[in-house]
């Protein structure tokens, strides 16, 4: 049974309730732990999808990814007046460009802040994105008047990594969860805007209800961006799909493992740097296809489906070659492109189920 997870709107009116700043958060990866750290509540916008986008066609070209489009179009319909501040990963060069037009035309009232992500995880890139934690620090002090100190940070990190363990153990524990693949990742994207310790205490709940069950559906690997439109979700379960792991940059690729140093700034950007391959941040293929056959060898799974959000360079590229590299592994895979707005063709659920019932065979 499902318990009652509370939607975006509900959890930012019941912030604003309590006087707390909430931060719109662009795709993928910052630190949650510094922004708390302030009193501030990140609230991520990953499009959101379905949405009128034609808001946003004024300032970008047609072949920028939905997901940059919806959150153009979203924020000029005044859907992220909400927020206090917009902060935005230098995930892409989208969102580059998207906070480029943001700070140089429309010039929104929320204070926008760019956030440098190094490509790599060499020494230098920890210390490149742990100086670039203190200067948000910095940002932020300007912002609110409050200097926390590197307790107040440690404790905020520590919150937020027992939210993510025990996200890790909601993974571990998926096929004992008396839930559907849906309503596995309504809950575990509900850690996209629920502040930790909420998400910790719906994490337990669901985790007090895991009970041995014999596995069911074909066990696939769901790769991609974000499971938008979640339609897809629904799709795997009717045709007797089951995912048993994912590389999604809004899930899996977020399983951020505990940081080390006792340093703050160093320990927020190594949970970032060694967290799973994420080609925005610049892992090789050859670590993309030995986290993937790893990952289906240890739960079983027998392919994958790439699930794109269309012109999304950086995951469209590394397809090619990544799927003829799995291919050789003995792991087939589908690719399916979407545009986030957009409800799920029928032809969608025709090849979905044509890869189950061929892997099946
Ligand atoms: S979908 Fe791809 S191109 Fe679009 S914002 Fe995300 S990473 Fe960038």
């Amino acid at each position: 049974m499902q318990m009652t997870i509370p939607t975006r709107k509900e959890v930012i009116k019941d912030l604003k309730k309590q006087g707390g700043l909430v931060a719109a958060v662009l795709p993928i990866h910052y630190s949650r732990a510094l922004l708390r750290a302030f009193a501030i509540y990140p609230v991520e916008v990953w499009g959101p999808p379905k949405i009128d986008a034609s808001l946003g066609g004024a300032h970008l070209q047609p072949y920028v990814c939905s997901i940059v489009h919806n959150a153009l179009s979203f924020l000029k319909m005044g859907g992220l007046n909400i927020a206090d501040l917009i902060l935005i990963p230098h995930t892409c060069d989208s969102l580059q460009g998207l906070t480029s037009v943001l700070i140089d035309l429309i010039k929104p009232e929320q204070t926008i802040i760019p956030l440098y992500l190094p490509r790599g995880q060499r020494e230098e890139d920890v210390t490149f994105l742990a100086d670039e934690l203190r200067s948000l620090y910095t940002r932020l002090s300007d912002l609110t008047g409050k200097h926390p100190t590197n307790e107040d940070l440690l404790a905020a990190i520590k919150r937020e990594e027992m939210s993510d363990l025990l996200l890790a153990k909601l993974y571990k524990n998926r096929q004992q969860m008396a839930l559907s693949n849906l309503g596995f990742y309504r809950l575990v994207r509900s850690r996209e805007y629920l502040p930790a310790e909420h998400f910790s205490n719906l994490a337990e709940k669901n985790l007090q209800t895991a009970a041995k069950k014999p596995p069911k559906g074909i066990p696939i690997i769901l790769s991609g961006i974000l499971p938008e439109p979640m339609e897809v979700l629904n799709i795997i379960d009717e045709m007797n799909g089951q995912v048993v792991a994912d590389d999604l940059a809004c899930c899996g690729r977020r399983l951020y493992e505990p940081g080390v140093s006792p340093e703050p700034f160093r320990r927020m950007a190594e949970r970032i740097i060694y967290a799973p391959p994420d080609p925005t941040r610049g892992n090789s293929i050859e670590e993309r296809v030995k986290y993937l056959t790893t990952m289906a060898q240890s739960n079983g799974a027998r392919g994958v489906i790439f699930y794109e959000v269309k012109f999304c360079e950086p995951e469209l590229f590394d397809l090619p070659n990544l799927r003829a590299a799995l291919k050789e592994q003995g792991l087939a895979s589908i690719i399916i492109e979407v545009d986030i707005n957009n409800s799920l063709p029928r032809q969608v659920a025709t090849r979905i189920g044509a890869f189950l019932e061929m892997l099946e065979n």
